[in-house]
């Protein structure tokens, strides 16, 4: 296919990314085109600020202008989360990745600065700690994942960015705080002066549960790497012969999507100084003594020692949530929203849609995930408040930017089922450009576009 591509393609190529990205789906542009609207005075109440709830308000705002629109977020400050994998990188400060809610919210949306305590979808209310009861016509349930480090045994989060452990994870998105990008870039340098003068042993581990931002723990492996081979930016020189990486998985591949798997497997065995370890359950840690316990395929128990160690925490959905009428009740979306998958409807609770993480749906757990999905809610709300049929259908998008290296990126975009590439190139090829556009303009892009609902 079209494997060559020219600086000057590649910027024309850039001028069109910039704003078409994350916007793979046809449905997507008769959106835009179409724009249906009600003016119905109806009660919208959006429970989440991050990147699903941001994009959803700003949306609804313009389909439905004479909505009472309430959004009931407890940040004061919005996280790029995207971004921490570039402040470990050492390519963006922790100011880049910030922005205050106040200041993304569009004009006319109430912004309840709370959170939702309890859901009562049966009486059209939920519960907020300070502000007692908002009741609502419809609801846009944007919640995110939660972290729970302390699934593993003898781990806290409040051990991460010490005795030589990191996560890219790492972030509180109800205070709106993420220290994951600083902790993870002193973690690297550690590693690289360590390895200067010894051999060193790092492990990366993942759970078994679903997780957010697929391939963020793959991009600081092979970032790390690359830094400890003297590149981006790196003043010592070659030190990844001392390096020797381990990356635990419960999984038998290391990326969802077979095809891209079989890239990232041949980075892998190329990089040498990388070994993959198939079928480990991290279960516990002693920080102290620097040791890891497994949990192998036979339920054996595997003891593995190290100098570093990078963990991709176990995830849920927040208990508020797991714990309401929303969530599923057992299977395997426990917890998560019973959705169903294209409309983005609740299945039992029809005024109620679901947006990001929160989904009980395969995949789909990235901002590019939500910014597509945003587009199907604020259509078929619509066509719900007006009684028509709904006119759009989520197709299961998930992006991932895998970085290979400094410079290299693989922009993997698929569903369950097939690739879906936003762009005429061979998706299969990892590429500079990816890297720019992921580097230099998504970031400009999320806060000045998509959190306006622009694209
Ligand atoms: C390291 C990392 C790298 C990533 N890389 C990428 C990438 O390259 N590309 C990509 O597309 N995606 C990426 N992602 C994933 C992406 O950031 C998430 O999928 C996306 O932010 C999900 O949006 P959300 O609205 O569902 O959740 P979030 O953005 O996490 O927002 C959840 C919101 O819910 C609020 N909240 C929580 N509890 C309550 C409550 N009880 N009441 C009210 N509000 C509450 C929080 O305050 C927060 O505002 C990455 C994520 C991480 C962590």
């Amino acid at each position: 296919m079209h494997n060559k591509l020219s600086r000057r393609d590649a910027i024309k190529l850039l001028g069109i990314g910039a704003g078409t990205v994350f916007l793979p789906s046809k449905s997507e542009a008769k959106s835009k085109l179409s724009m249906p609207t009600s003016h119905k005075r109806v009660n919208i109440v959006i429970v989440g600020g991050g990147t699903g709830g941001m994009i959803a308000s700003a949306r609804v705002r313009r389909a439905a202008p004479n909505a009472n629109i309430t959004l009931i977020a407890p940040n004061s400050m919005h996280i790029y989360q995207p971004g921490q994998v570039f402040v470990a990188a050492g390519l963006y400060m922790q100011t880049d990745i910030r922005a205050k809610t106040s200041q993304l919210l569009e004009d006319n949306i109430k912004w309840i600065q709370d959170e939702v305590t309890v859901f009562e979808p049966d009486k059209n209310f939920v519960q907020t700690a300070k502000h007692g009861k908002i009741g609502y016509d419809y609801l846009i349930v944007a919640l995110g994942i939660e972290y729970n480090y302390e699934a593993i045994d003898g781990l806290s989060s409040n051990n991460i960015g010490q005795n030589g452990i990191a996560s890219i994870y790492l972030n509180d998105m109800k205070k709106g705080v993420s220290k994951a990008g600083i902790t993870t870039n002193i973690w690297m340098h550690s590693i690289q002066e360590d390895a200067l003068q010894k051999s060193v042993k790092v492990l990366y581990t993942q759970p078994d549960t679903p997780i957010k931002g697929v391939g963020a723990d793959l991009d600081i492996l092979f970032l790390s790497n690359d830094y400890f081979k003297g590149n981006g930016g790196s003043k010592s020189g070659d030190v990844s012969n001392n390096i020797q990486n381990i990356f635990a998985t419960p999984n038998s591949s290391l990326f969802p999507f077979k095809e891209f798997d079989n890239i990232i497997q041949k980075r892998v065995k190329k990089a040498r100084n990388i070994v993959p370890l198939f079928g480990h359950k991290m279960i516990a840690i002693d920080t102290q003594k620097k040791s890891a316990i497994f949990k192998d395929r036979t339920g054996k128990e595997v003891q593995k020692s190290y100098d570093y160690i990078h963990i991709t925490p176990p995830m849920q959905a927040p208990k508020v949530f797991s714990d309401s009428p929303l969530a599923y009740k057992d299977g395997k979306y426990k917890g998560y929203m019973d959705v169903n998958p294209k409309t983005l409807q609740h299945n039992r609770y029809k005024n109620v849609f679901g947006i990001g993480d929160i989904l009980g749906i395969p995949l789909a757990k990235t901002g590019g995930s939500a910014q597509v999905q945003a587009v199907v809610i604020q259509d078929n709300l619509v066509a719900a408040i007006e009684n028509k049929k709904f006119p759009q259908e989520y197709n299961g998008y998930t992006v991932s930017p895998v970085k290979l290296k400094y410079g290299k990126v693989l922009l993997a975009e698929f569903n369950s089922k097939k690739t879906l590439p936003t762009f005429w190139l061979d998706p299969y090829k990892p590429r500079w450009i990816w890297w720019e556009l992921d580097l230099h303009f998504m970031r400009y892009v999320y806060f000045t576009l998509m959190m306006r609902g622009m694209m």
